[in-house]
């Protein structure tokens, strides 16, 4: 098991609690607690996402395997991030001495008369005191609407627990998304895509059938490839062949997709449409030249 992956997750864990702190002081809003319509957790869903990001970044970079145990790690990840924002706050919210202001300020600039949350109660105490006092700020299109809503009790704990589950399924997100990457075992790589073509879906069948007759040869399928008709820009819907390989022993897949474009161009693959055909390791260097 290598231990960079889950070096470089503690790193965006940080760094996206740092981000997220930062912007928070600098607009006065509390991103982390962005939803649509209170029940939607788009901050704490961006930062579970972020916060895991390095791990699967790592996992990709030094093609590590992907084991059952990561989307813990990752959830977890998710959480460091979103805990550390309010781990920040607390590290460097300071009140006068007579409690009649706060100020955020570094512990480099800290005047003497100063002290911090963090050496008056416990991290703990300090986030059920957040989690009493939360509030509840309406916007539309970056504008506040009225004064914040106070909610206090189970309101705030229904809030809470509503974030946490975005940061869940934030980091989960971004790990489905790894473990849907082929893996070869044996060379401990994580397979390449190519698109080898993009082609008329006509007949679909019939051309997942003659390439399947001609598997075994590579100069007969190049010539198959060479025959799809190629496509428009008008073209609505379209095939796809992707060759799907692991860079090193070039173990192959052919990948059949087919897309459809939505009212704005943007090409969906129709999932129930996919294909897969295992081809030999001397094709698919043919088709690479390599
Ligand atoms: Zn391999």
């Amino acid at each position: 098991m290598k231990i960079i992956p889950y070096c470089l997750g503690l790193l965006s864990a940080s760094i996206t609690a740092f981000i997220v702190y930062s912007f928070n002081q600098w607009s006065e809003f509390q991103f982390h607690t962005l939803s649509i319509l209170f029940v939607f957790p788009v901050g704490a869903l961006i930062i579970g996402f972020f916060g895991a990001s390095g791990l699967f970044l790592g996992k990709k970079w030094t093609n590590s395997k992907m084991y059952q145990q990561d989307y813990f790690i990752a959830v977890l990840l998710g959480f460091i991030a979103y805990f550390g924002i309010y781990y920040l706050s607390y590290s460097f919210t300071y009140f006068s001495n007579d409690l009649d202001e706060v100020r955020f300020i570094t512990q480099f600039e800290r005047p003497q008369n100063y002290i911090s949350i963090s050496e008056t109660i416990p991290f703990w105490d300090y986030l059920v005191l957040i989690n009493n006092s939360s509030s509840s700020q309406l916007m539309l299109k970056g504008v506040k609407l009225g004064d914040p809503i106070e909610f206090g009790g189970i309101f705030s704990k229904i809030i809470f627990l509503i974030q946490f589950i975005g940061v869940v399924i934030g980091a989960l997100a971004i790990m489905l998304f790894l473990s849907s990457q082929k893996y070869c075992e044996t060379c401990e790589k994580y397979y390449l895509e190519k698109v080898l073509k993009r082609f008329k879906p006509i007949n679909l069948e019939d051309i997942v059938n003659r390439m399947n007759q001609n598997l075994g040869d590579g100069i007969s399928l190049n010539q198959e490839i060479n025959q799809l008709s190629p496509i428009n820009k008008e073209d609505k819907t379209y095939g796809q062949l992707d060759l799907e390989y692991c860079p090193k022993c070039h173990k192959a897949n052919f990948v059949f997709k087919f897309f459809e474009k939505n009212a704005k161009g943007v090409p969906n693959e129709i999932n129930d449409f996919r294909n897969t055909i295992e081809i030999k390791a001397q094709v698919a260097r043919a088709l690479l030249n390599v």
